[in-house]
Order: C-alpha cells, then structure tokens, then sequence
C-alpha cells in the first residue's frame, strides 16, 4: 500500500481522497480550510499542517486546487510542496488550470528529481463521488503506467493524452463542449417553455432521443428544479473558458461560440453571483427571453 499525499479536500477532492483511504492506502491530506481536513482524519487519513508535510509523508503528491496560481503556491510558495518533497516522489495536478504554467511546473519539479503528471478530471461531483471521473493524463508514459493503478480508484476512463499540458489542453477542450451544451440546453428549455410545452416532459422526450447527453440530464434536471447550488462553480468554468479564449488568440484560432458562453456567465455574474452551479447560465437566457422555465 502507498503513501498518499492529497491537498485539497474541495467539492472533488474530498470524495476522492475516501476511495483512496477506502482502497487502503495512507492518505496524508492538507487543505487551507480547516474543516474538510478533520472530516477526511475522522475517515482515517493522516491530518498534515501544511503542504510541505504532506510531501514529507509521501511518495505520490495528488492535488486539487481550484486554479493555477492556488497550483503555483501550494507547489512552489511558503510552506509549499518543493519545501518537503523527496528525490523520486510524483506530483499528479488533477486541477484544471494552465497548460502552459503545468509544462513551467513540471520543468522545475523535473530540476528537483520530481517527476509530474497533469491530470485533469470529467464527470462532475457525481464522478467524484461515484469513482467514474473520465481522468486525461499528460506526462512520460512510464510515470503514467506507474500511477495509473490509483487512477483506477478514482475514475473509470483514463486516457495518457501526450506530453506535459496535454492532458489540461484536453480538460479545456472539455470544457468548451460542456459550456455548449449547457448553453443548448438552457435554449432549448427556455424555448419549449414559452412555447406552452411542459419543460419536464420535454426533457424526458429529448432524453431518448438524438439530443441526449449527461448534461441535458443533469444541468437540464437542475434548470427544471431551479437547484443552482454548486456543483461545478461559474467562477470555476468562466476560469476555464479564459484559459480557452486565451490560448486560442495565441493560435489563431476562433472560437466563436466559446466567448458567448463566456459572456453569459458573465451576465449571471453580474445580476447573480459566480458561486452558482454552471447550470445558472439558464438565468441569463431566461432574462433575454423575459421567461421562466419554471416558477
Ligand atoms: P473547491 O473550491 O470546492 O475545492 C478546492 C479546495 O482547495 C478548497 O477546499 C480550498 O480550501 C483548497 N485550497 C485552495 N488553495 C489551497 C492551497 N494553496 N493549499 C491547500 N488547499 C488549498 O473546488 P472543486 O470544485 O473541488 O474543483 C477543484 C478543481 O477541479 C478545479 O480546478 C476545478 O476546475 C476542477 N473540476 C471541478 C469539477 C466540479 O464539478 N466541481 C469537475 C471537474 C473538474
């Protein structure tokens, strides 16, 4: 059995960090809040004061942090990562942030002997929960087949994408198709319901059909429901679709449907709040067509 480091106990991190305790290895946990540390001790994971401890404890340093400068400073700030890691160990970035910053991050971890995987994850809370994330992996393929077992306690499909960054290059390319959809869905709704049919029975119908997905089931379920409690956060998405809009003006690439749904969250945000599920981005639909899809 290994000895596990996981920092960040969050909305994902904190399920699977109990599939790895459940699979019996040691799991030596930090997060900058309190709480879900004590949570996870209760559970059998070893309580850390600060990420430089974890990275003492452990071989295989697993973090999920919401962006890339919470990545740099939990890496490379004080009481940081570099501090207490050993010749050898693994540091895995299951966030979803910069390509460009994980390719910095894994050239100085590289300098230190640190070898690094980015890891990026798919499917939600639910996923987490459940042990199916959809998990996209950049980094040498020997590191790959070395931690791709505890990949396996955590998700369901698990795919080396490349080099390092090309597994988060692979995350906001996720992330373009998840915001699409969310923004079809939230027409789509918004559209039956004006029309007099029963949001409901609409989605049940289309669930059948060729306009299925797990977003028209879940998000669509959620827009219904009116329960915008997060789940995935705006502000995280919004952060992702910068990473998008952002690379692909250094491409030269355009991504026109991208930056409407960029700014549609950014209309939730600004009569709202960035805290809402992603689902939300119905509310900004909702306000242009001067229509509910339910009460
Ligand atoms: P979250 O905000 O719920 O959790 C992040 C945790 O990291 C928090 O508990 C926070 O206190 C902790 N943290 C922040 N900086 C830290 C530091 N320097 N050291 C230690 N702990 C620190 O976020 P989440 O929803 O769990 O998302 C985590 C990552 O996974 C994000 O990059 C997100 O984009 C991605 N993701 C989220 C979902 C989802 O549905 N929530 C799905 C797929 C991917």
């Amino acid at each position: 059995m290994a000895n596990l480091g996981f920092i960040g106990l969050g909305i994902m991190g904190k399920p699977m960090a109990v599939h790895l305790l459940k699979a019996g290895h040691r799991v030596f946990v930090y997060d900058l809040n309190p709480l879900p540390v004590h949570e996870l001790s209760a559970k059998g994971a070893a309580a850390c004061r600060s990420n430089k401890e974890v990275a003492e404890k452990s071989d295989i340093i697993i973090l999920m942090l919401p962006d890339t400068p919470d990545v740099e400073s939990a890496l490379f700030g004080k009481e940081g990562v570099a501090e207490g890691v050993k010749k050898g160990s693994v540091v895995v970035d299951m966030s979803s942030i910069s390509p460009i910053a994980t390719k910095e991050f894994a050239k100085k971890l590289g300098e230190m002997g640190v070898e690094m995987l980015d890891a990026p994850v798919s499917g939600g809370q639910v996923g987490a929960e459940n042990a199916t994330l959809s998990i996209m992996v950049g980094g040498k393929a020997e590191v790959f087949e070395k931690i791709k077992p505890f990949f396996e306690v955590m998700g369901k499909n698990i795919v080396h994408i490349g080099g390092h960054g090309d597994g988060q290059t692979c995350k906001v390319a996720n992330q373009i198709v998840v915001a699409l959809t969310i923004e079809a869905v939230s027409e789509a709704l918004v559209f039956a319901s004006k029309a007099g049919a029963d949001p409901r029975k609409v989605r049940q119908a289309l669930l059948g059909g060729f306009a299925q997905s797990r977003i028209l089931d879940l998000h669509g379920e959620r827009m219904i429901n009116r329960s915008f409690k997060p789940g995935f956060r705006i502000q995280l998405h919004r952060k992702d679709l910068n990473l998008a809009l952002q690379a692909a003006r250094q491409l030269g690439v355009s991504l026109p449907n991208t930056a409407t749904a960029q700014e549609l969250f950014n209309a939730v945000v600004a009569q709202e709040s960035d805290q809402l599920d992603h689902s939300a981005m119905v509310l900004a639909l909702e306000k242009l067509a001067n229509h509910k899809v339910c009460e």
